[in-house]
């Protein structure tokens, strides 16, 4: 029995109907530009199935609709969702605050929680509720599990999850390191020990997702202790568009002297910094063709990227005392050797070497890119956030 894992945002919908034993998809799919107009010729949904892409062309009009393109799609494709006898839905769900630390069966009151939650995440959580809404009432008998982006964090020592700010005032805001990306840190940590064949509660990890969104996290004996995202997704490493940390007196400077007001500030450091406010582009790929071209913006981009990702690195050496391995994954760890090599060049007086070989192999696997016998493996991990929250929704209903 399968799982149907269904990741919405604001305009889009993600989702895979997996097996959670064997991780073998059955099908995946994705809905884009919800709301939007779509230009003649593009596809709004596209539904791959057994080797076969089935397109719906057309506007979406919201979530629900979507969602009900989706289920056809299915059942045109050998699927029908509501005879398949699926064992779950199980939902990504992005700010789970100080309310949800764990997989939550889905009810009303559980719903209701999570839209309370949309003040800290308004960009995410409004989206989760409505396609849990919609899967709800497409497949009224299923168990739907909502499975949050910041649980893995929850329990961040006090030191690290505190920011030293007014505490009165943060407590009154539910101010503080909430962290995020946390399916996939604690995947991927997991599948470590699996590659190192140790147990989680044995290693000392750094776990480096690098993808659109980055973020870096340290974790002792299987539980993390420390993140670079904080209140929102925005904090810590230079992101696609993100800007990751800045100096706070930034936003109120802009405010007096440019004139800007919070949504402009909200764009700007959301949507138009990081890798792409530096160079104008926010895929890795193309910034590295522009590097290659001799594109200076390009290669200040690069640098300030690697130089904090160093910064991060460094003080989590230093947090976690002994490091047990030093994991790269998502999109850009899992296909730059050139960042992995960066990121940590001349650090073997911390017992950390890439070695150059396995670091470019042409792998997609799980597997070690330090040399052998190195004193602390360094690991490229694939991370699949998808099989975790299937898993995760199985073992609770189960
Ligand atoms: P994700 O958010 O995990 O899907 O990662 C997206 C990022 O991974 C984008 O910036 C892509 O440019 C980057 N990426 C994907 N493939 C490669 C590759 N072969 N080399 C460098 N970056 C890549």
């Amino acid at each position: 029995m399968r799982v149907l894992v269904i990741n919405s945002g604001s305009s889009s919908i993600k989702y895979q109907l997996l097996d959670p034993d064997t991780g073998a998809v059955a099908a995946s799919g994705q809905v884009s530009r919800i709301g939007e107009p779509v230009a003649p010729g593009t596809p709004s949904v596209e539904h791959d199935s057994d080797g076969h892409t089935l397109e719906h062309h057309g506007a979406i009009k919201d979530h629900a609709a979507g969602l009900r393109v989706v289920f056809d799609l299915f059942a045109r494709s050998g699927h029908d969702l509501t005879a398949e006898g699926l064992r779950a839905v199980g939902h990504r769900v992005v700010h789970g605050g100080e309310v949800f630390y764990a997989p939550t069966l889905i009810t009303d009151a559980v719903v209701r929680s999570i839209d309370e939650l949309s003040a800290l995440a308004p960009l995410h959580n409004p989206a989760n509720v409505v396609g849990i809404e919609s899967a709800r009432a497409l497949l009224p008998g299923v168990p739907q599990v909502a499975v949050f982006d910041t649980a893995f964090f929850h329990g961040l020592p006090d030191a690290a999850k505190t920011y030293a700010i007014d505490a009165k005032v943060a407590a009154a805001h539910g101010i503080r390191r909430y962290g995020f990306h946390g399916t996939s840190h604690e995947y991927v940590s997991g599948r470590v020990a699996d590659v190192l064949g140790r147990k989680p509660e044995e290693l000392n990890q750094i776990v480096l997702h690098l993808g659109n969104g980055a973020s870096a996290s340290a974790i002792r004996a299987g539980r993390a202790v420390d993140t670079s995202m904080g209140l929102t997704p925005l904090e810590g490493l230079v992101m696609g568009t993100r800007s990751g940390d800045i100096d706070p007196g930034i936003i109120p400077h802009l405010m007096r002297t440019a004139g800007l007001g919070i949504d402009a500030i909200d764009d700007l450091l959301n949507r138009n910094s990081g890798i792409k406010g530096l160079s104008g582009v926010n895929d890795f790929r193309e910034l590295q063709g522009l590097i290659d071209s001799g594109d200076t913006a390009a290669r200040l981009a690069y640098d300030v990227y690697i130089h904090r990702l160093r910064h991060y690195i460094g003080a989590y050496l230093v947090e976690l005392g002994r490091v047990d391995a030093i994991t790269f994954t998502a999109g850009v760890g899992e296909n730059s050797p050139q960042v992995r090599a960066d990121a940590l060049a001349d650090l073997s007086g911390f017992g950390i070497t890439v070695d150059p070989d396995r670091n470019t192999a042409k792998d997609r696997a799980a597997r070690l890119i330090s040399p052998r016998g190195a004193q602390i493996p360094v690991l490229v991990v694939p991370t699949n956030e998808e099989l975790a929250i299937a898993r995760a929704a199985a073992a609770l209903v189960a």
